[in-house]
């Protein structure tokens, strides 16, 4: 897929000098300020063990003199990276990341052929499941006033808020919006949003980020509070969740980053990029496919009372000559029991055979994922299954 758009391999160092991220990623964001496995070499000078790789694609392209090439950069990465985190399921203190970075445009149009080739690597690898989150953080002229806005808004309720916030209320109050703390959903939610406050330049720039999108037929969900956990954001940023991760859902972010090159001391070099979760991607492959491999019934017969076991049998037999896939249990249990085995089977529907629907000649079909119920004469049953599982 990254080949398709033409990008080619960059390789950094696993070990960088530890002032490169701080200056890049932020001294006030969680991984610069207490996730980075940080040492002294033997002549005292500060290493770290990378913990995202931008920073050092960005000072490579610096010191490498890539701007000289006069085009456009596309590069990309794989590898691992280091954050001391609370390990759980999804979040390592090693974990992989495959990244790109795009240099040396701020053309809308990058973000959005970007965002069109991740969201058609998550289909080939079958991550139907997936939300692409986007927001717009502005730039350096249009932030600061916001973030003054923030900071006034936040004055007169910050004892109410959680230590941390209280903290970024004077650091950093954008990261305020980060904020998990359940107490403090409500003032956060009040809060105005960014993208009210964007300067021309951004409004426009989103917008065509926006109805590029549109016009791919790729849809996304704007976050007013996705402003992510890296200070070096300008403009676009995003992420995609995926429904199958559980609570570590985020399966790659990534956005522009126009200014970082100058934090660097490099020349002006407008970027572009996104880093995936190797080790989430994987756990999404597995969870989409062993779901889809997983073989299902068309319909589980559920009968109850001694009479209804050999009509229930009758019907089985019929079902399955008619080529349906179809699950029938012999133990005379409660209908509660029966419709508990066919959700653990994952049957598409249910069919319901008691004394009372015998005596009506009516069955109940209910539909496990709909969970809707109606009645079908027995020897409608085929076709009223064919109808729906072909839809
Ligand atoms: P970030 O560099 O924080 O934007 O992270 C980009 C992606 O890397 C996330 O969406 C995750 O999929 C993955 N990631 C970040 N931190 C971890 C971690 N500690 N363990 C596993 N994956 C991670």
């Amino acid at each position: 897929m990254l080949s398709a758009y033409n990008f080619e391999e960059i390789r950094t160092p696993v070990l960088e000098q530890t002032a490169l991220f701080a200056r890049s990623v932020g001294a006030e964001t969680d991984i610069v300020s207490k996730e980075m496995y940080t040492f002294e070499d033997r002549d005292h000078q500060l290493l770290t063990l990378r913990p995202e790789a931008t920073a050092s694609v960005v000072r490579a392209y610096i010191e490498r003199g890539l701007s000289n090439e006069g085009r456009i950069q596309k590069l990309y990465y794989l590898g691992p990276m280091f954050r001391r985190e609370r390990p759980q399921k999804g979040r390592y203190r090693q974990f992989y990341q495959i990244g790109a970075e795009v240099l040396g445009s701020d053309h809308p149009l990058i973000d959005a052929e970007t965002l069109e080739m991740l969201m058609l690597l998550l289909e080939r690898l079958g991550l139907k499941q997936s939300s692409l989150l986007l927001n717009s953080v502005g730039c350096s002229r249009c932030r600061p006033e916001y973030v003054k806005l923030l900071r006034r808004e936040l004055e007169p309720v910050k004892s109410r808020m959680c230590a941390d916030c209280q903290r970024r209320i004077e650091t950093n109050p954008l990261r305020v919006l980060d904020c998990k703390v359940e107490a403090d959903q409500p003032i956060i939610g009040r809060l105005p949003s960014i993208l009210d406050h964007l300067c021309p330049e951004c409004r426009q720039h989103f917008e065509t980020v926006t109805s590029e999108l549109k016009r791919r037929g790729i849809p996304y969900e704007i976050t007013v509070r996705l402003v992510r956990g890296l200070d070096y954001y300008t403009r676009t940023t995003f992420e995609i969740i995926h429904g199958e991760l559980g609570a570590q859902n985020a399966l790659l972010g990534g956005g522009r980053y126009d200014g970082l090159s100058e934090i660097l001391g490099g020349a002006p070099t407008p970027g572009f990029g996104f880093a995936i979760g190797e080790d989430r991607l994987a756990l999404a492959v597995e969870a989409a496919h062993s779901l889809e491999a997983q073989t299902r019934p068309d319909a589980y017969i559920a009968w109850m009372g001694e009479s209804a076991l050999a009509p229930a049998l009758e019907l089985a037999r019929s079902l399955r000559r008619e080529g349906f896939r179809v699950e029938i249990g012999f133990e005379p249990v409660k209908l509660k029991k029966m419709l508990g085995q066919a959700s653990r089977l994952r049957a598409r529907f249910a069919i319901i055979m008691g004394e009372e629907e015998l005596a009506s000649g009516r069955l109940q079909v209910k539909d496990m994922e709909a969970g809707q119920q109606e009645q079908v004469a027995p020897e409608l049953i085929g076709p009223y299954l064919w109808e729906r599982l072909k839809a």
